[in-house]
């Protein structure tokens, strides 16, 4: 087994890291950092990245990718989400795409991968409504066909983007005779379509998401996703895509950790003289090295033409509880300067602190909670019967 990158590859990492240097600005880590969005600034960027096949580089070259393999997609993912330039849930390129690239008619994914793969379009997950979260085949919007539409009336909620997205990837009931799994439908609505209202719902970490009602909204038949019926399943698909994160966030918390208890002292004494410190530093170090490779495992098991279920369901779970981990190490080793904002003269490492303890909260509840991780990992990775709630 080689742990090692090609010469090819550490080139790539090395034009990339340029690249980000040059081109991802102080507005643009505003945006997809600080807002977690899309702005003008980060949507000029994004436009950049598509324009090299940055975005989405494992793709067919007539739908705008390179015909990578998936550990140079990981490799650019990892430099682009280390700076903050990379928005985390990339869903137009990470999760829509490659879902209608599985299951998409040739004409849809003509009409749609090339534009996400230039970067021009964006999506928002419409999955969860109040009574369906981890039990999404649950959900109840409804899709009534009439004529060349569908019409759709019902809500979702915990819909983050749905406010700067340009369309809504959409799980709605078509079939509510059918047996709940097989009753959904998977669509991608237009935004600006009539009937539609979008209402706040802000996270304790300050970033926006939201509720979206559906009053009446007419969707053409055209923009049903892959086959009638088969939209949990497809989702399901889309949501392995979606629990593969690149390590780089983590990574870059860490850095800034390392790099401020080599400068800073207290009581006199260098930081990183503290035996607490330098082994809770070191735990973490090794943490975050399990998730790179958890990550480049993903990245092999995609290389092989299969799609990671449990193994991304276990680097989901791993990687957002090392996540919640690192944040209350960066809470200790900094001590109260670790709660100062950003605005404060006084805060350390420019309030990544601060800002990803606020944030940690749900990264083990969304794209699944950490239980239902663990319930993927017991049944589809060790055969273990399905968990009988109750
Ligand atoms: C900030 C934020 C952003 C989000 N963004 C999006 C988005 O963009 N699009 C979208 O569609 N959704 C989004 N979500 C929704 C998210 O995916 C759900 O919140 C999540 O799947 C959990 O569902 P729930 O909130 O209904 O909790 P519930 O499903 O009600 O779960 C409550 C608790 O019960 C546990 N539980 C439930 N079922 C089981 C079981 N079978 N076995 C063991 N334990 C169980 C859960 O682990 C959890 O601890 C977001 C959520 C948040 C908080």
């Amino acid at each position: 087994m080689d742990f090692g990158f090609t010469e090819d590859q550490q080139r790539l990492r090395a034009e990339v890291r340029a690249f980000v240097r040059k081109e991802a600005t102080p507005e643009v880590i505003e945006e997809t950092y600080w807002e977690a969005g899309w702005g003008l600034k980060s949507r000029e960027f994004l436009k950049k990245a598509g324009a090299r096949g940055w975005l989405t580089p494992t793709w067919p070259k007539r739908y705008g990718g390179l015909e990578s393999s998936h550990v140079e997609d990981l490799i650019i993912a990892e430099e682009m989400s280390y700076t903050g330039a990379r928005p985390p849930g990339l869903v137009g390129a990470s999760m829509a795409g490659p879902t209608i690239l599985r299951f998409g008619s040739e004409e849809q994914k003509a009409e749609w991968l090339p534009r996400i793969a230039r970067g021009e379009i964006e999506f928002a997950l419409g999955y969860t409504e109040p009574q369906a979260g981890s039990d999404l085949a649950a959900l109840d919007i409804r899709a009534v066909e009439d004529g060349d539409d569908f019409v759709i009336n019902g809500m979702k909620t915990f819909n983050t983007s749905s406010h700067f997205a340009d369309y809504h990837w959409l799980g709605a009931r078509t079939d509510p005779d059918a047996p709940k799994h097989k009753g959904v439908s998977l669509f991608i609505v237009d935004f600006k379509s009539p009937g539609i209202t979008i209402r706040p719902l802000w996270t304790m970490a300050g970033w926006r998401t939201n509720e979206v009602y559906y009053d009446n909204v007419r969707v053409p038949k055209k923009n049903l996703v892959g086959t009638r019926g088969r939209g949990f399943q497809q989702i399901a698909v889309a949501l392995d895509f979606e629990r593969m994160f690149p390590v780089g966030p983590l990574q870059r918390l860490l850095d800034e950790l390392i790099g401020y208890v080599k400068e800073a002292k207290a009581h006199g004494k260098p930081l990183a003289d503290g035996e607490i410190v330098r082994h809770q530093l070191a735990e973490m170090a090794a943490e975050v090295e399990v998730c790179r490779l958890f990550g480049f495992r993903l990245a092999w098991v995609l290389d092989q033409g299969r799609v990671p279920n449990y193994e991304s369901a276990m680097a989901k779970v791993f990687q957002t509880e090392a996540m919640n981990k690192l944040t209350h190490t960066a809470m200790k080793v900094l001590g109260p300067f670790g709660q100062l904002q950003r605005s404060s003269k006084w805060v350390p490492i420019d309030g990544m602190a601060e800002y990803h303890h606020r944030w940690q909260v749900v990264e083990t509840i969304y794209a699944g909670t950490s239980e239902i991780m663990r319930n993927i990992i017991a049944q589809r990775g060790l055969g273990l019967p399905r968990a009988q709630m109750g």
